[in-house]
């Protein structure tokens, strides 16, 4: 099932992650401006500009990058390399996955599963490079007790068109949106089916899954959100609490209130709950670390019923509502890096697990008024 991480050792760490998570942004800051001036990015003003935002070609060019230049081993293939039964996008475009570390257990992090949503692929094309490069001993870390297996980019096509779906070949031409199509009697989409298989052969300990969302003021204070934590089954909701004797319940809480605390000394950086409509939280069956949390058992590929945590991140800005802000690019990708790393480390040395669930509540939210399922609202207290 989870995550039976032995800490190894536990220590506060202090300037280490910045340092490196600053080299890791491939675009720094002009020296001579003040770098942050506060946690208002994106803004609407920031025009969008699609033109330098990864696209597959580049994705696959940094990946080979990576692959050649890395001092420690990573690995890059193709799902018809590994062998998935269905192995291409819809439109036939190879599907990628980056594997780094020696570790005992696989970690599942993926990005741009919703093509207008950018960051993710880059924010892991950069937490891929440093696993394949940092000597550092929080790098060595995350290499000795975990293997990685990087989905830079989950929806090529979609990311090829900057729209969020694929679009399925089948003569229908319909749009899916491959978070809500791991289910039963879903799996339209090449995607689901090949990333599905994949998970299967992988059963990671956990995952993590980065989005966009459109730009979010702060419920009560009104400033700007520039990254919101997300589960997609809610804790303490109809779901979660059922799953595995609570655990996911608790764990995904404490991976929240972690990532909270250790980001919120950046000044950049202002963090909320994900809630849908302003009020509700999500608990969808569909999307893919829902599935994952559920231990879906699609086409007898899951027998045991494997069954893995999973929170997502959601970047303020998106491409298709022009508020993406080409000039918050660094600061928006280097927020999910340094999510990334705080959590992965967190996890790996136990702190995370040492979390008070509890202080979710602490996290900024708006009172929660109920649940937004896959079929409609339930109401708090249902
Ligand atoms: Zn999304």
């Amino acid at each position: 099932m989870t995550t039976g991480t032995t800490p190894k050792f536990t220590r506060r760490r202090t300037t280490t992650i910045a340092a490196t998570a600053a080299l890791a942004v491939a675009v720094p800051f002009a020296a001579g401006t003040p770098a942050f001036a506060g946690p208002n990015f994106p803004s609407t003003e920031g025009k969008t500009n699609i033109s330098s935002i990864v696209d597959f070609d580049g994705l696959v060019a940094e990946l080979d990058r990576i692959e050649r230049t890395s001092r420690f081993d990573v690995e890059v293939q193709t799902l018809a390399e590994v062998g998935t039964a269905v192995s291409m996008s819809e439109q036939g475009r190879d599907l990628y996955v980056a594997t780094v570390g020696d570790g005992p257990e696989a970690v599942w992090l993926q990005g741009r599963i919703h093509g207008n949503e950018p960051y993710g692929t880059e924010s892991l094309l950069s937490v891929l490079k440093e696993l394949g490069t940092n000597g550092s001993p929080e790098w060595k870390l995350l290499r000795e007790t975990y293997t990685f297996h990087v989905i830079p980019m989950y929806n090529p096509d979609g990311s090829e068109l900057n729209i969020r779906h694929t679009i399925l070949q089948d003569g229908s031409a319909q749009r899916i949106d491959l978070n809500r199509d791991w289910g039963v009697g879903k799996f339209a989409a090449a995607e689901s089916e090949a990333f599905y298989e994949y998970w299967t052969m992988v059963d990671p300990a956990f995952a993590i899954d980065i989005h966009h969302q459109g730009l979010k003021r702060e419920y009560g204070t009104g400033d700007d959100v520039t990254f919101s934590l997300g589960i997609s089954l809610a804790p303490g909701g109809p779901t979660l609490p059922g799953i595995e004797g609570g655990a996911y319940d608790v764990l995904t809480r404490q991976m929240q209130v972690h990532v909270f605390d250790e980001l919120s000394k950046y000044g950049y950086v202002n963090i909320d709950r994900y809630q849908v409509g302003g009020s509700l939280e999500i608990d969808i069956k569909g999307g893919v670390v829902s599935a994952m949390m559920l231990g879906l058992d699609h086409d007898g590929l899951n027998p045991e019923g494997h069954s893995n945590p999973a929170i997502f991140f959601e970047t303020s800005g998106n491409t298709s509502d022009g508020s993406l802000g080409q000039k918050a690019r660094g600061k928006s990708i280097k927020q999910n890096v340094l999510a990334l790393q705080e959590l992965l480390v967190g996890m790996a040395t136990g702190e995370v697990q040492a979390e008070d669930a509890s202080r979710w509540d602490e996290i900024p939210h708006a009172p929660v008024t109920g649940y937004q399922t896959d079929n409609g609202v339930i109401p708090i207290g249902y």
